[in-house]
């Protein structure tokens, strides 16, 4: 008793002479708009995915933002559109050991009976290997696809990889299987799964679609290798959300010549639930507004900027944010778009879709990127899923500012994606790419043309 009183005599007294608690022992360094919208976004609405009540909120706290950033004619424009609910999903190897995963939903996924869905489960190391599989082999099975996409500065293996996602449980179905785990199609070493939508076509049964992390698909890939026969209890009850509220969040930045045609810039305001949406897609809006607002610092340019935070990029199978944006003004006259959706890391080269005869104004941007260390790229801008659908309906060039994405693919969809995995200054080096791009060509007073843009891997 004595013993313990004395503790806590000491234990006060030490109390005592502590300072007060600060805040945070990892203090936010960032400064300036766009680490402002990002860590506001994050902060104060969180993860934002299609139809939910935080995208509903983020919007409301987009427009009230970009208002108070001196933007003229801010809207909100509703729409509605397919989307996808999580539930609650968990799931383990039940034969021949007995492994709890970690595992996700992927969008789109139809759930499994509430008590789980056991049944063996099949190893294929690629998608090609299940591509081969006989008809109906599958059937009363969950089929496991495996891969090995690893990290790239430009991101390229999304495409590919990406595609085990994206069609792998379609073909799954085909088989005949009950249900599909993919490894995630991510470059971590850690325990979290990636989600994203699953694509199943026209005519071909959904079944319950989940990804594992990657160290539980090097799990499930070891115990294949003994040869003894797997089996999975897997649990994921999310479910496909029809007619979910969106909307599109509408600012623009007018300029001196309002007949010129106009420069857009997009992101995404929705995100995955896993995370907080920092790295997809809350930095892209923080870049391209924060870049706008940096073009007419000195002085206001020739022609109108417009900013569009999209709504539902990420569950936009029958008709996303950037599909409403088209069809509410795809009248207006517009001469370029850009699009931000590949984090925060610092932009290294230019691409462009400008038609030869528009070649002085990419000399001009080139030279204006130069002392930045940002170079020249052979290959096409692609601009991205927001700005895809008026592109092609109206033939707009493109520039795409590409970023270092050695490792987004780490993070993205995961619950990792959080504020701390920006870096201050790269987010910064952006603006000041986008701003220094953006002064040029919102000042070209002459007629902007385009060769066809490169098709778009997408999210
Ligand atoms: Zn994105
Ligand atoms: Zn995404």
């Amino acid at each position: 008793m004595r013993h313990t009183l004395f503790r806590a005599a000491l234990l006060a007294a030490a109390a005592a002479a502590l300072p007060a608690p600060s805040v945070s022992a990892r203090p936010v360094e960032g400064t300036g708009t766009a680490w402002t919208i990002v860590e506001g976004l994050t902060t104060e609405i969180g993860p934002r995915p299609t139809g939910s009540a935080a995208e509903a909120r983020a919007r409301d706290w987009g427009k009230a933002k970009l208002e108070a950033l001196g933007f003229r004619n801010v809207r909100i424009e509703p729409f509605r559109t397919l989307a996808w609910q999580r539930g609650p999903e968990h799931a383990r190897l039940t034969a021949p050991y007995d492994q709890p995963l970690a595992i996700t939903a992927l969008g789109y996924s139809v759930p499994t009976p509430a008590t789980g869905l056991k049944a063996p489960l099949a190893y294929f190391p690629t998608l090609a290997a299940l591509e081969a599989a006989p008809a109906g082999s599958l059937k009363g099975k969950v089929a496991f696809i495996d891969h090995a996409m690893l990290a790239a500065q430009d991101g390229s293996g999304y495409g590919p990889y990406g595609d085990v996602r994206r069609k792998g449980p379609g073909i799954a179905s085909q088989k005949g299987a009950a249900g599909v785990v993919i490894r995630s199609a991510g470059t971590d070493e850690h325990r979290n799964p990636h989600t994203g939508i699953t694509i199943f076509p026209q005519g071909v049964t959904p079944i319950p679609s989940g990804a594992v992390s990657n160290p539980d698909a090097d799990l499930i890939a070891r115990i294949a290798g003994r040869g003894k026969p797997m089996s999975i209890d897997m649990t994921l009850l999310g479910k496909p959300y029809p007619d979910a509220p969106s909307g599109n969040v509408i600012a623009d930045l007018p300029g001196r010549d309002p007949s010129l045609p106009m420069i857009l810039l997009a992101c995404h305001l929705d995100s995955w639930d896993l995370g907080t949406g920092a790295i997809d897609d809350g930095a892209g809006c923080a870049i391209i507004t924060a870049a706008a607002l940096a073009a007419q610092k000195d002085g206001q340019p020739l022609r109108t900027i417009r900013v569009l935070w999209s709504g539902n990029e990420e569950m936009g199978l029958t008709g996303g944010g950037g599909d409403a944006y088209l069809k509410a003004h795809g009248a207006e006259p517009h001469a370029v778009a850009m699009e931000s959706d590949f984090g925060a890391d610092h932009v290294w080269a230019l691409k462009t879709t400008f038609a030869p005869q528009n070649a002085p104004l990419v000399k001009k941007i080139e030279a204006a990127l130069w002392p930045m260390g940002i170079v020249p790229h052979p290959g096409r801008a692609g601009g991205g899923e927001d700005v895809g659908p008026i592109i092609a309906a109206n033939r707009l060039a493109v520039v795409d500012l590409a970023q270092d994405g050695t490792r987004y693919f780490d993070i993205h969809h995961t619950p990792d994606d959080t504020l701390d995995k920006i870096d201050p200054a790269q987010l910064q080096q952006n603006v000041d790419a986008w701003g220094t791009v953006l002064k040029v060509i919102a000042n070209e007073p002459g007629p902007i043309a385009t060769v066809a843009p490169a098709p778009e891997g997408g999210d």
